[in-house]
């Protein structure tokens, strides 16, 4: 194939990678035939980026906000990530949750251009050929998911599309993973969500889920094709159903370079946020009991990894799982129910029936409560009234996304255990000052963690990513928590440190891939360096 030459005029414009829009110079313009094409004026990246900040300011909606900042990506690729990188606060919520579950919902409505890859259940047999018409080829890492549980928000078939884009704008804006190395991919294989089957405008493919061998084949030439083209690939599986997310990790696992970012990451950071709330009360992990609302793949994923934790810290496995209760939408998580699936049999107790949340909460007396129940408000007033009467610093993480199915919200966990809970949630709250104190809510954003481990496994061609690995970026993320931030009650480092976190996440990631013995490439010592060196930074590049 002949290189592609450089691009001129009104095609470089319509380049989103190479185009620097009203920042191309004097001479860029003179010599690449786009005098005329552009206001006079040659601007600053740093003017361009006041500019959109202040359209930004001026729509009303943060869903108007993500298309236009999507429009922005389509546009000037470098420009985009200079504002997520230099404004991360402000852009995580719109790019990601909240707004991206509103912009799922709705993203066959707001749909401008694909932004990923589609494999769809018609593209059986040919799916390495639909890989192929990708444009790069140096991918090292694919976000794939099929659509069955987007955030809290259930099935949305081909419309969670914004979540394997996001995802992968995150690992370019908090890790610097080049953007030409990241591929969104959306499997289509169906969808089992009525309104959507019906929907004339609902663009994903009009029948019902795949299930059994059929769905797994289909997902099976999508990993071998995947692998094949790109040979050092990292996959990451999101937002799958329950069921299919924890058998496709165990499929895959041990055999490729792969992890669920809902079940891996998310234990990761939880743990994280614990380890950062033990050390403002001093307590230790092993004293803590910990009740989950929700026996899912966020509450699970937790409880292995706190169990691997707690073994390390010398435990032994039956009295590490012990710590571990767990409610799902039929009560307290009992050996004598017969309706338990494999994962949650290991952690069921031996305690008589219990469907009263209060109830539970005065007999397993637990220090911390995990909310991963996608049901709002399971943290009632009461609930959080116990759980008060059994911790003098009780920890209350209301994880459930978006912000509309949080267990609570920050203000009810310091209202209702008198200022004591530290809190943590999916996703963001506003600081709380409640009786003249000032209390900052922790937001356990899986951004502190997939991205650094995804540019750790990359940078040393990790052949497999390992629990160990999530263990390791767990203390690493507990560790850039600074004492400033653990006086005023925060659990993870402010998102503005989020490039050192995910720096300090990879070189975590790097040290076990050599430790197990899987890491594919030499590094140099001074693997600090080392990875601060692979990280993209969006400035431009002079053409002249
Ligand atoms: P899932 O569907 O796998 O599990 C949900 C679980 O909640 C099931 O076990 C279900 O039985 C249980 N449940 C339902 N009603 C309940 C009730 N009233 N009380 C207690 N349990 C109940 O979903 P998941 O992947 O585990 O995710 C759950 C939630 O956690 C979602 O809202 C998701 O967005 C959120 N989450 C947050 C983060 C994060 O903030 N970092 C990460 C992952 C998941």
């Amino acid at each position: 194939m002949a290189e592609k030459s450089f691009p001129r005029g009104s095609d470089l414009l319509h380049d989103p990678v190479l185009n620097k829009g009203s920042a191309f110079t004097a001479a860029e313009r003179d010599a690449l035939g786009l005098r005329g094409l552009l206001p006079p004026r040659a601007q600053t990246q740093a003017e361009q980026v006041e500019r959109v900040l202040g359209n930004l300011a001026r729509k009303s909606t943060d869903l108007e906000r993500y298309i236009s900042l999507f429009a922005l990506a389509g546009r000037n690729q470098t420009l985009f990530y200079r504002v997520l990188v230099d404004h991360i606060e402000q852009m995580m919520p719109i790019v990601y949750t909240p707004t991206v579950g509103e912009a799922c919902q709705l993203y066959d409505r707001i749909f401008r251009r694909p932004g990923g890859l589609y494999i769809s259940a018609e593209d059986r047999g040919r799916v390495a050929e639909v890989l192929r018409n990708w444009p790069e080829r140096d991918v090292r890492v694919i976000v794939v998911t099929d659509g069955e549980r987007i955030l809290g928000l259930g099935d949305l078939g081909s419309d969670g599309m914004g979540i394997p884009v996001g995802k992968l704008m995150l690992y370019t804006a908090c890790a610097g993973v080049h953007p030409s190395q990241c591929l969104p991919v959306t499997i289509d294989a169906g969808t089992n969500n009525a309104e959507l089957l019906v929907d004339p405008l609902y663009f994903g493919l009009h029948q019902r889920r795949l299930r059994g061998p059929e769905y797994d084949a289909l997902i099976d030439e999508f990993v071998v094709a995947a692998n094949e083209l790109f040979p050092q690939l990292l996959i990451q599986f999101e937002d799958f159903g329950n069921e299919n997310a924890f058998r496709l990790l165990e499929r895959y696992q041990e055999r490729i370079c792969a992890f669920n970012d809902d079940i891996q990451g998310t234990a990761a950071v939880a743990l994280a946020g614990l380890y950062g709330a033990l050390r403002i009360t001093g307590e230790s992990l092993r004293d803590q009991r910990v009740l989950f609302f929700g026996a899912g793949e966020a509450g699970i994923g937790i409880a292995n990894l706190f169990v691997r934790a707690l073994i390390e810290a010398g435990l032994p496995q039956d009295e590490a799982r012990a710590r571990c209760w767990f409610v799902d939408s039929k009560g307290l998580v009992v050996r004598s129910r017969n309706d338990l699936s494999s994962h949650k049999v290991v952690f069921a107790q031996d305690h008589p029936p219990v469907t009263d949340t209060v109830a539970m909460i005065e007999s397993v007396r637990p220090s911390v409560l995990i909310g991963v129940s996608g049901k709002p408000g399971v943290f009632s007033r009461a609930v959080l009234e116990a759980a008060a009467r059994q911790a003098a610093r009780p920890i209350v993480f209301a994880l459930s996304n978006p912000t509309s199915l949080v267990e609570c919200t920050a203000e009810e966990a310091y209202r209702w255990t008198e200022g004591r809970a530290i809190f943590a949630s999916g996703s963001p709250f506003d600081p709380v000052s409640l009786s003249g104190r000032h209390f900052v809510p922790g937001q356990g954003n899986n951004a502190y963690i997939f991205p650094g481990v995804g540019l750790g496994v990359i940078a040393c061609a990790s052949r497999l990513v390992t629990d160990d690995m999530f263990l390791a970026a767990a203390r690493a993320l507990a560790h850039q928590v600074s004492p400033a931030e653990l006086e005023e009650g925060r659990v993870y480092p402010r998102l503005t440190h989020i490039r050192e976190v995910s720096r300090a996440v990879a070189v975590a990631v790097i040290r076990v891939a050599f430790e197990k013995g899987l890491a594919g490439v030499a590094v140099p010592a001074d693997l600090d360096a080392y990875v601060r060196s692979l990280m993209y930074e969006p400035e431009y590049r002079s053409y002249v």
